[in-house]
């Protein structure tokens, strides 16, 4: 560590002893020479952090092309110990792009060319107390393979033989995707087979080394959500003189176009459905789709509740037909809320799987839109599945069917059946207590209203947007930094922060789930003795070696 040239001392100023050292020095706020600060702050562990608080800073080098990445997507060509890989490295250093840090000089220091590390000797300035002082610290790199863009381009295309194609046709995709995406992110097992995954209109594709790898994965997508899945297989090359081919499978993975609080018109033709001819809400996906009657007859419940396999959708899709979408949802206030079954103890509400409570009950409810409140006095009545949810005063979410359907839809009412009334309102859920919710609700309507005018610009706009958002989904999922640990942890916690506020209030998903883990742990475990040598070429480059 060396001290700053100090400015030369002015005779006619006052000079005091530094109080460490006893150099004479002029007076400033610590009391001490450079020398003495310098040595008291040692900038060493902060230039030594990584850009997530990390003890070491990683750099990446391909293995393949050995070219260093100096941005996640960007690998360059640089020597052992040259001024590009110098510049790339001081890239990589957080604290050199705060501003109280200065970069007066950097060099190498030698070390081994395979050992995996490199070593920069900074001369750093900075202001302590007012006082300039000037360090020298030696910064350690380490070097991971990671492979670059383009190489993991070219070794995918020839590597892999299994494609996983997972689509929802829906304009917004994003939100029954977003099922699999924290399915995805807690289960790192199941990720770990995919060599790669790419962002497509609607949807994902996902590659994988062998059809094993896919076929479990598909296994798993289709109990997070309800989908079809068709396999094709295509020969590529064949060996006439060994009797092999090089195949590639494709998994076309159809997800249900149905998502949690739709509004469903189910036709009178529906073959078997138990509510057909009616309108539906839908009140949960998963390996199928369960629906509940929007205007439920006052029986029991269960009556009113059915549930659909991704098979049986396929079979007469055109007999499902989504009406609206859940940022179609308007706020009412509850009035009054009378359970059907009169000898049901009134007042008791659902609070959780372990509460005694059944999750729905039927009810006669009277309520009002919150936007009437202070304009008029209509009021709504109608018969609800969520008896067990809500009480007078509590503000529910759902379809105002006055304002958005006419009762004059003549195709609509083609569909229903003879004894169904349509309801003037369909209530969904009880609102959460935050206006979040809510507020992006208003937000996609005021959008929709203005894409009328600016249809065109707007459209495009959202697709863009929608691309985006698929990119970032796969970010979270996370496929992206998979071979950083560390991020992936950090990451992983974001994801782990919503996954889990989403589970509290879904035991029984989160129930689930955990058995889907356990399942897929055994999966797992076969598949990793079957195929073990296969796993080792992906996992080879993910090693800190
Ligand atoms: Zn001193
Ligand atoms: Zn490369």
């Amino acid at each position: 560590m060396s001290p700053t040239a100090t400015t030369p001392p002015v005779l006619t100023s006052v000079q005091i002893p530094c109080c460490v050292c006893g150099t004479m020095i002029l007076p400033n706020a610590a009391n001490q020479c450079p020398t003495c600060l310098a040595q008291e702050f040692n900038l060493t562990e902060r230039l030594q952090r990584g850009p997530a608080g990390q003890k070491h800073i990683v750099i990446h080098q391909c293995r393949n092309c050995r070219r260093f990445a100096r941005t996640p997507t960007r690998y360059e060509f640089a020597e052992h110990e040259s001024p590009e890989l110098l510049s790339i490295c001081l890239k990589h250093i957080p604290a050199l792009n705060q501003h109280d840090l200065q970069l007066v000089d950097a060099s190498w220091i030698w070390t081994e060319p395979h050992c995996m590390r490199l070593k920069v000797r900074l001369t750093v300035r900075t202001e302590l107390l007012s006082v300039v002082v000037q360090q020298r610290v030696m910064v350690e790199l380490h070097v991971q393979f990671q492979m670059c863009p383009e190489c993991n381009r070219d070794f995918t295309n020839r590597t892999w033989h299994a494609l996983v194609q997972v689509r929802q046709v829906r304009n917004d995709s994003k939100k029954g995707l977003a099922a699999l995406e924290m399915a995805l992110a807690k289960n790192k097992t199941i990720r770990q087979h995919v060599l790669k995954v790419d962002t497509k209109k609607n949807g994902f594709d996902f590659y994988f080394l062998s059809n094993t790898h896919a076929q479990t994965f598909t296994n798993f997508l289709q109990r997070v959500a309800a989908m079809r899945i068709q396999r094709t297989t295509k020969m590529v090359s064949a060996d006439n003189h060994s009797n092999t081919a090089n195949m590639k499978t494709t998994f076309m993975a159809q997800m249900v176009p149905l998502c949690r609080d739709d509004l469903v018109l189910i036709h009178r033709k529906a073959a078997g459905s138990k509510l057909a001819g009616s309108l539906a809400i839908v009140t949960k996906v998963s390996s199928t789709i369960q629906f509940v009657g929007a205007s439920p007859k006052r029986t029991h419940v269960s009556d009113s509740m059915m549930e659909l396999s991704a098979d049986q959708y396929y079979k007469t899709e055109k007999h499902y037909q989504m009406l609206q979408a859940g940022h179609r949802l308007v706020r009412f206030v509850v009035l009054d809320v009378e359970l059907c079954d009169e000898q049901a103890p009134s007042g008791q509400l659902y609070e959780g799987p372990h509460s005694g409570v059944e999750k729905y009950a039927l009810a006669d409810v009277t309520v009002a839109r919150e936007s009437d409140f202070g304009v008029n006095d209509e009021m709504f009545a109608c018969v609800t599945h969520l008896g067990h949810w809500i009480a007078a005063g509590d503000v529910v979410l759902g379809y105002d069917l006055v304002n958005s359907v006419g009762t004059d839809d003549w195709e609509m009412q083609e569909q229903l059946h003879g004894g169904f009334t349509l309801p003037d309102v369909v209530l969904v859920k009880k609102a959460p207590r935050n206006k979040e919710t809510a507020a992006v609700g208003v937000d996609e309507q005021e959008g929709q209203k203005r894409m009328t005018k600016k249809r065109e610009r707007r459209k495009r706009y959202k697709e863009g947007r929608k691309q985006k958002e698929l990119e970032e989904t796969a970010g979270r999922m996370g496929f992206f930094d998979d071979i950083n640990e560390e991020q992936v942890d950090e990451e992983g916690e974001d994801v782990d922060a919503d996954f889990e506020a989403e589970l509290a209030n879904d035991p029984e998903l989160a129930a689930e789930l955990l058995n889907l883990e356990r399942d897929l742990a055994q999966l797992d475990d076969g598949d990793v003795v079957a195929e073990g040598e296969d796993n080792q070429l992906v996992e080879e480059d993910n090693q800190d070696s």
